[in-house]
């Protein structure tokens, strides 16, 4: 049985299945990632550009590159291995995406069980009345501000801020659940957000990484699956269409 086969049988057998997804899941919607080869952070400096400081001290760059993002974002849309998640939702297959991403293509695809880490770029709110926007807003010109004059932050979570709690909470009791355990595109380097792999494997899950190059996380994992997300999951979704 090849590798593909057996997490196809592994996802049959599981009675409650917890998909983990980073950058890595929208790159062939062609949404770039962070870390790997042609990643954001090869050409930029995160800590100057994405972080409480930058938005304060550097405002005009700050806002510039999450003009760029959205930007790039608006012409995003969901690939083939978000839908068959959402529709591995409908059928329980899976029954929760834990997500790293901020683009919203999860639920743009359908799936409705997402729980986002690091918040959303759909979003902007104000941190003074906590007023929310559509991000659209800063799409315009200059500093975005809310109606009560206060500078707007887009809502993501920056470095230098703390997750969502309730977010961390949802997350950690569907981690807990989980027999198995699938993360997708993920380089693994973010905390809090890395505990969650290794939380499912001390309450006694299976862990499947599909990742393009490896992980410090490879030794802990019961599957390594080295390819595109949209590909592998392509190729699940036909076997299982195959097993009884
Ligand atoms: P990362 O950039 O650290 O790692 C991405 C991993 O995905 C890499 O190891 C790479 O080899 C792999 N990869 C790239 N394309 C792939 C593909 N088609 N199939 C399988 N694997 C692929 O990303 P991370 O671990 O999610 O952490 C980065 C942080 O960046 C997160 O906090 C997230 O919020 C943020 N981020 C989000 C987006 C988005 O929302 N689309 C984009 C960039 C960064």
């Amino acid at each position: 049985m090849d590798n593909l086969q057996l997490l196809a049988q592994w996802l049959k057998e599981s009675t409650y299945t917890v998909v983990f997804t980073g950058a890595g899941m929208s790159t062939e919607s062609g949404l770039p990632d962070f870390r790997s080869k042609t990643g954001l952070w090869k050409s930029k400096d995160p800590k100057k550009l994405a972080s409480i400081e930058a938005m304060y001290q550097n405002p005009h760059e700050f806002y510039d590159f999450y003009r760029q993002r959205l930007a790039t974002l608006g012409e995003a849309k969901p690939h083939k291995g978000h839908l068959i998640l959402a529709d591995w939702e409908k059928k329980r297959i899976i029954q929760a995406i834990i997500t790293q991403n901020v683009d919203g293509l999860h639920h743009r695809a359908g799936s409705h069980r997402v729980i986002e880490l690091h918040g959303t770029l759909r979003e902007s709110l104000c941190l003074k009345c906590q007023k929310t926007y559509p991000s659209q807003i800063l799409l315009t010109e200059g500093i975005p501000r809310c109606s009560c004059g206060n500078m707007l932050k887009p809502g993501v979570v920056l470095f230098g801020e703390m997750l969502p709690q309730e977010a961390l909470r949802q997350a950690d009791i569907e981690t807990r659940r989980s027999h198995l355990f699938i993360v997708i595109g993920s380089s693994l380097e973010v905390s809090p957000a890395n505990f969650f792999p290794l939380e499912a494997k001390e309450v006694g899950a299976r862990l499947v990484l599909i990742n393009l190059e490896p992980t410090e996380m490879d030794e802990r994992a019961d599957l390594l699956i080295r390819d595109k997300a949209g590909h592998v999951l392509e190729k699940i979704d036909g076997i299982l269409k195959t097993l009884a």
